[in-house]
């Protein structure tokens, strides 16, 4: 143990946070990491505006890294007011001459021309993620990328299909659209913002996050090379007072934005009474209900894959677990089981289950969280399997017996960490899912189809699954109650949030 091991009142602490364990017995995977070669990185990144990627006005930069490494990977540039200005200009523009201009299967023609690019380039896009974000390529390979291909396929369909979508209603398109996005699922996240904006007629300046600007700049490219006209995507890179200066600006009609909570309701205050449009996708603390008749293994797998994948780093991630009492033994040791095989590492590796955690910012958060756990009574558990020296990791956590009233069950910890709590009846379980200042999501396990649907409608989230968890599709919207956000992206509803309301129309 080191210094960094917390302090606790419960005898010898029993988390290690950060610590190598080399215990591989010599039966674990050979390493199988993913070719880097044929991937392009440049050592500055510039801003996407009006068509062309430029400087900053006054050249400033920041750095983005490689959280599996900490070594630097470009410099990007930063963003003024003044940048921000003229990305919001070319947009204006782009909306008045050409957009707003276009027959409706013209701009489906484009945003169908970038979902095959997305597809031609996704090996490219996958590595470009893990490298930036820390994912593992698993999950960008067959999540990620795929999923934001679809996102564009599917909003190019509906591109000249508005009036059928929502009929009598003469769509029109908002604007100007100001978006903002966050580090865990970051080309994802832009092609939930892009693709329903520029095929509803909208031109857009979009931010990404200040740790893992790249594929969003990647797509800048890729908008460029399938011919989309300059002014339609705006890309601004910055952190949050960039993000300020797009979501103010005093020229966008619609804001659009995913991340914290906290910063949720800052936005919200400064838009109140500006007269533009806003959607806000914000934090959840989702409760995935495992019932006494739920397949438990298939349950384990559920819970796993429900807070485990991309290291938590998930809105709708299930971050805490209610586990009906006749059961939990069961499944909790199963649950601990299962965890022991999970292999941390190397993103770039095929084989890994949990990568880096995106950031030193938000591993310091996460380990802040694992003291306060320990002190505030839950026992913990974490597995023993090894992690690099360098770079940033957590191994997969328990907190078990934790109590409603615990911070690690009411605040959204964003990490590998687990809540788990049990309950006797079922409207037990459904008021201790409902405790919380979130709404985002949630998960039922059940052998009763009729249960289920019973328990997921007195659950008051945007999301909720059965049987299954982390089920995305562009099809389905996706959105929150609560502290978790207003409005829904994804789906027809996502389409609707870039369209004038009704009476206006
Ligand atoms: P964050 O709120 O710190 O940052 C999100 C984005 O906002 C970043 O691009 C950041 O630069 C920018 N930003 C920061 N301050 C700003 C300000 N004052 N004005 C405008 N923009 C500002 O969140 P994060 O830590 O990057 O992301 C994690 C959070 O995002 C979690 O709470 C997670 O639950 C949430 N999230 C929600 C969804 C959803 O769909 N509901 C999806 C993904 C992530």
């Amino acid at each position: 143990m080191t210094d960094s091991t917390p302090a606790t009142g419960h005898g010898a602490p029993k988390l290690r946070l950060g610590l190598r364990n080399d215990n591989d017995d010599g039966w674990g995977y050979a390493p199988a990491p993913e070719s880097t070669d044929h991937v392009e990185l440049r050592d500055r990144y510039g801003l996407f505006i009006d068509g062309e990627f430029t400087d900053a006005k006054g050249g400033r930069t920041f750095e983005t890294a490689n959280p599996a490494t900490e070594e630097k990977i470009a410099d990007v540039a930063l963003a003024s007011d003044a940048d921000v200005d003229a990305a919001v200009a070319a947009a204006r523009r782009a909306y008045d001459e050409v957009w707003s201009q276009l027959a409706p299967r013209e701009r489906g023609k484009y945003v169908y021309r970038i979902a095959r690019v997305l597809q031609e380039r996704g090996r490219e896009l996958a590595i470009t993620e893990s490298l930036d974000g820390g994912k593992p390529i698993r999950e960008s390979r067959d999540v990620d990328i795929p999923l934001a291909a679809a996102h564009f396929f599917y909003y190019a369909g509906w591109a000249d299909k508005l009036d059928y979508a929502f009929p009598g209603r003469g769509a029109r398109s908002l604007g100007v659209a100001g978006q903002v996005i966050p580090w865990n699922f970051p080309l994802l996240m832009a092609a939930w913002k892009i693709a329903p904006a520029i095929a509803a007629g909208n031109t857009v300046v979009l931010k990404p996050a200040e740790t893992t600007p790249l594929t969003a700049l990647k797509l800048a490219e890729i908008i460029q090379d399938a011919g989309v006209p300059p002014g339609v995507v705006n890309i601004v890179t910055g952190a949050g007072e960039t993000g300020a200066a797009v979501v103010q600006h005093e020229d966008v009609d619609k804001v659009a934005f995913t991340g914290s909570t906290e910063v949720g309701k800052l936005i919200r205050r400064a838009l109140a009474g500006s007269g533009k449009h806003y959607t806000l996708e914000l934090g959840g603390k989702a409760a995935n209900l495992v019932f006494e008749d739920a397949a438990v293994d298939q349950a384990v797998e559920g819970i796993v894959n429900g807070i485990f994948f991309n290291q938590g780093h998930v809105c709708c991630a299930g971050s805490r677990l209610l586990v009906q009492e006749s059961v939990a033994d069961e499944v909790i040791s199963k649950l601990k089981d299962r965890m022991e095989t999970l292999i941390v590492g190397d993103p770039l590796d095929k084989n890994t289950d949990i990568g880096a955690i995106n950031s030193r910012a938000q591993l310091d958060r996460i380990e802040e969280y694992l003291k306060i756990g320990e002190e505030e009574g839950a026992e913990p558990f974490q597995t023993s399997c090894p992690v690099p020296d360098r770079g940033y990791w957590c191994r997969p956590t328990l907190f078990l017996h934790a109590a409603q009233s615990h911070r690690v069950v009411q605040e959204e910890i964003f990490g590998p960490v687990l809540a788990v709590q049990t309950f006797r009846t079922v409207d037990e379980g459904i008021a201790m899912a409902n405790n919380t200042p979130y709404g985002l999501s949630g998960g039922v396990w059940s052998d009763k189809g009729a249960k289920a649907f019973r328990v997921t409608s007195r659950i008051r989230a945007g999301v909720l699954w059965a049987n299954t968890y982390n089920k995305f599709d562009p099809t389905a919207p996706f959105g929150g109650y609560k502290e978790s956000g207003i409005g829904r992206e994804g789906g027809l509803a996502g389409l609707h949030a870039y369209l004038q309301p009704e009476e206006a129309a």
